[in-house]
């Protein structure tokens, strides 16, 4: 599903009204979330330069090189009204930016994840322009999903769930970890994704190292698995989603009782969304139970991230973040708990905030889910 045009172009007036906001005279951006989150385009050009010039005053244009143009054909841009200037393999692009410009120029916001190949240049073309980043600008917007970007999410959510609901197909005893993962990344694109963004098999001792791959390691009986999978949509939202597993019962004795602690955890902190809270009291919603638990030492990394065209992006749940959440916020809840040299645990789900409270976007069962062995 593609963002409605009414919504491109409020996207882009409000972008206008932000930049002015900042006191920035121009933002330059090149392909990138922000870019697809302006136009509705995944533009892409190696190292030609691909640029949205959007001025404080005046109309945005896209500097394109002459063999992209075509591809524009049938996007948004078309039907948005930009100028589109375009350039060949003999022009300076960079020289096309500036002369879309007004001639003095303070600050110049530019994309985050710019190249220096573009940056450098753009500096060299606007030599009185003082660059600085656009992240600043663009977060409170691309913060706030607006209807289009949570029904996104919600299809991207919907999506890995029916692939968590398959999980018996790929988690076995007897098959490697690397060997579950490439069933899965196959279930991820059958499932309705284009492509699977990550795929972690952390089974054992695996699992307590939160940032896991996949590896030669051969499920057991017995075995504690965290499967934490996504991938983005064709519109380019992205699930991410944690469920922990057990192939058979588990061979631990402290599972059972140490998950509950989790589970109870990942729900307080799921409660504790709401207009008006902080993304600090959400993460500390999840810490206190785990604490108390005796396992605070164990829960290694901040509650959650934002998500959207990015798998990590603003706002972030964490201690000493107290930015107060307004609805459209749409971010993780996972909460983990990670026992060096035996085994781990995280559920994760992706929630919005709503008017009055929360929205979870994932549904599986959130219990330890034991798969035949
Ligand atoms: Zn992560
Ligand atoms: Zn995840
Ligand atoms: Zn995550």
């Amino acid at each position: 599903m593609r963002a409605p045009l009414e919504t491109l172009t409020d996207r882009l007036a409000r972008t206008r009204d932000a930049v002015r906001a900042a006191g920035v005279d121009a933002m330059l951006l090149t392909p990138s979330p922000d870019l697809r989150y302006l136009l509705g385009v995944a533009a892409t050009s190696h190292e030609r330069l691909t640029c949205l010039v959007l001025p404080a005053d005046g109309d945005p244009a896209l500097v394109v090189p002459r063999l992209e143009r075509p591809g524009l054909d049938g996007t948004p841009v078309a039907e948005l009204g930009l100028q589109v200037a375009d350039w060949t393999d003999a022009d300076d692009p960079y020289r096309l930016v500036a002369d879309l410009l007004p001639g003095r120029l303070g600050r110049v916001a530019l994309g985050d994840a710019m190249p220096a190949s573009h940056v450098l240049r753009l500096r060299d073309a606007l030599p009185d322009g003082e660059q600085v980043l656009a992240s600043p600008v663009l977060r409170e917007l691309r913060m706030r999903k607006d209807t289009a970007e949570i029904e996104a999410l919600a299809e991207a959510a919907a999506t890995i769930d029916r692939v968590h609901a398959r999980m018996g197909e790929w988690l076995a005893p007897g098959r490697t970890e690397a060997a579950a993962g490439a069933g899965i990344t196959a279930g991820i694109v059958e499932e309705g994704h284009t492509e699977a963004a990550f795929v972690i098999v952390g089974s054992g001792p695996h699992g307590a190292s939160p940032h896991h791959d996949v590896s030669d390691r051969v499920l057991a009986r017995g075995d504690v698995v965290v499967v934490d999978i996504g991938g983005p949509t064709a519109a380019g939202y992205h699930s991410d989603c944690t469920r922990t597993y057990t192939i058979g019962e588990p061979g631990a004795d402290d599972v059972a009782a140490t998950y509950a602690v989790l589970q109870a955890a990942q729900d307080a902190a799921v409660a504790a969304v709401r207009p008006g809270a902080t993304a600090a009291q959400v993460d500390a919603a999840a810490r206190e139970p785990i604490t108390e638990a005796g396992f605070g030492d164990h829960f290694i990394h901040r509650t959650g991230h934002g998500i959207g065209l990015e798998v990590h992006e603003e706002p972030y749940m964490m201690g000493g973040n107290d930015l107060v959440l307004e609805p459209g916020m749409a971010f993780s809840v996972e909460p983990g708990i990670y026992l060096p040299g035996r085994w781990g645990a995280r559920i994760e789900d992706i929630v919005v905030v709503t008017a009055d409270g929360v929205r979870r976007l994932n549904n599986r069962p959130r219990a330890l889910t034991a798969l035949p062995a």
